[in-house]
């Protein structure tokens, strides 16, 4: 089976969040379950500045045109040396050296990635490879989906197309004027509402025969108002199209029994020394460890959907009991804002690290004993799966995947963690406290902490059910090729 894998950022050679995780993890995890041989999958990700300035060990491969108003634009295709899994840096002059992988310019954005989708498809026709999928995340993409259905190229008759959605709000607002330059024209008589039959991600769902959303749960709130990011309808037309597939996890990075960041490495066998990574770490901020004071740490983007407001007002109303919090994050300034007030107001218990900084997250993960997601929607999420491998015991809030990785059964002796289902911080206040009773429970915390590290969250797992995904696709294009428009 040939795949081809898009996408706009992928580990270790761009990462800006968990979009770049997967794309640099599953096509490995798939190369991994199945038979030598046996998947052709080919990774394709943008030459982005920052990928320029130090670039892996590359090989010039080919030149293309891309067909664009009012002129073609050139791209050059450099292939990745010395990888399991074959990757292309495709360039051209819109990746411009000092550019972020994402701007503030949606349409710069727009053109960059309609630039970037199309690319994909011209590089396999020249080098003469017929993929049985495209498959595409996010809105960045998305249009190469929708060329595939509008294009009808012969060369692509036999290839089925999958989407993966990270994040539904972002569905490309402002890359619209990109698209038809492209010469991708709107699609006026499809069944997307007409507000959306221009944006890049709804075109690449209307254009997808499978719909893959990172979580079993977030699969089924897509389809509904509060989620659904105003395709709540559409969505839920082409139900039968959609799966939950939650991402897995990199276990040789997260791995508190081999980490090279944390100061003392442990495992489920010797949870105790843990502690020591506490007592190391809290010495270093010029606080005093105590057993009884459960160290709470957010490791997370400042973001409006990650739900820190929240935190930080339950966390103002819990000056009763003893805690100690550290929050690590970076993003919008408004939110940075209030993350580092509260540290004026409470410095002794309560401190806010605002930069991106994957060591000290590392030994956060190793050193906190309770870890803080109240986000108001989590597609899938990370943070709580590293968390439990760490022993760090997740509050969380009942939302995504979330819900399906966290079990709050009400009773530490049969939970990973902590889930509440209202986003409020009255809500989480509640949850918080319950936990922090609970953590001077000593033997009941551990079998909690146990529970938790010993949960399965490999890719091997989750690619099985992309594996899946692939193979029936191509059984629908092999049974029904000409079933082309709009699938469902
Ligand atoms: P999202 O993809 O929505 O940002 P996830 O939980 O899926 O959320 O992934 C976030 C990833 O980024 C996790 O690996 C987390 O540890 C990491 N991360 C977030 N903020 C920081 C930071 N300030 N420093 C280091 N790592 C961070």
């Amino acid at each position: 089976m040939k795949i081809f894998y898009l996408a706009a950022e992928a580990e270790p050679y761009i990462k800006v969040g968990g979009l770049g995780d997967v794309a640099g993890s599953l096509p490995h995890a798939l190369q991994e379950i199945t038979a030598p041989n046996s998947i052709d999958i080919r990774v394709a990700i943008p030459f982005h500045g920052a990928l320029q300035q130090q670039p892996p060990p590359l090989k010039f491969l080919t030149n293309l045109f891309i067909p664009h108003y009012p002129q073609p634009l050139q791209a050059q295709v450099y292939e990745l040396e010395n990888s399991s899994v074959k990757t292309y840096f495709i360039n051209g002059n819109c990746f411009a050296q000092d550019a972020p992988v994402y701007s503030a310019d949606a349409s710069l954005d727009g053109i960059k990635f309609t630039f970037f989708s199309l690319a994909c498809l011209e590089l396999a026709q020249t080098i003469d490879w017929q993929p049985d999928i495209v498959h595409a995340n996010d809105w960045h993409t998305a249009p190469a989906l929708y060329a595939l259905l509008v294009q009808d190229e012969t060369f692509f008759r036999h290839t089925g197309r999958v989407l993966t959605i990270h994040n539904l709000p972002y569905l490309g607002h402002g890359a619209g004027e990109a698209l038809t330059e492209f010469g991708l024209p709107p699609a006026l008589n499809s069944p997307l509402p007409v507000w959306a039959q221009q944006l890049p991600l709804p075109l690449g769902i209307y254009a997808a025969d499978r719909i893959i959303a990172v979580s079993p749960t977030y699969a089924k709130e897509i389809q509904t108002a509060d989620f659904g990011a105003g395709l709540q309808e559409y969505l839920c037309s082409r139900r039968n199209d959609i799966v939950g597939i939650l991402n897995g996890l990199d276990l040789k990075v997260w791995d508190p029994s081999t980490d090279p960041y944390i100061a003392v490495t442990y495992d489920l066998h010797n949870l105790d020394k843990k502690e020591n990574n506490k007592k190391l770490l809290l010495k270093e901020l010029g606080w005093q460890p105590s057993p009884d004071t459960p160290l709470i740490a957010m490791i997370t983007r400042l973001d409006y959907q990650k739900g820190i407001d929240l935190a930080l007002s339950a966390l103002r109303k819990m000056k009763d009991i003893p805690w100690q919090a550290l929050i690590l994050g970076t993003g919008n300034a408004a939110v940075e804002q209030a993350v580092a007030q509260l540290q004026l107001d409470i410095p002794d218990r309560y401190k806010a690290i605002l930069r991106f900084d994957p060591h000290l997250s590392h030994r956060l993960y190793a050193a906190a004993d309770m870890l803080l997601i109240p986000s108001r929607y989590e597609p899938c999420g990370l943070a709580q799966m590293i968390a439990m491998r760490y022993g760090t015991v997740p509050v969380g809030r009942a939302t995504g995947g979330l819900r399906d990785t966290i079990q709050d059964s009400g009773n530490p002796h049969t939970s990973t963690g902590y889930l509440f289902e209202s986003a409020s911080s009255d809500a989480l206040e509640e949850t918080l406290r319950r936990a922090i009773q609970n953590f001077a429970q000593r033997r009941a915390w551990r079998k909690m902490q146990r529970n938790g590290m010993m949960q399965d969250f490999s890719w091997a797992r989750s690619a099985r059910q992309y594996l899946n995904v692939y193979q029936e696709v191509v059984e629908k294009k092999i049974l029904d090729p000409v079933v082309q428009e709009g699938s469902s």
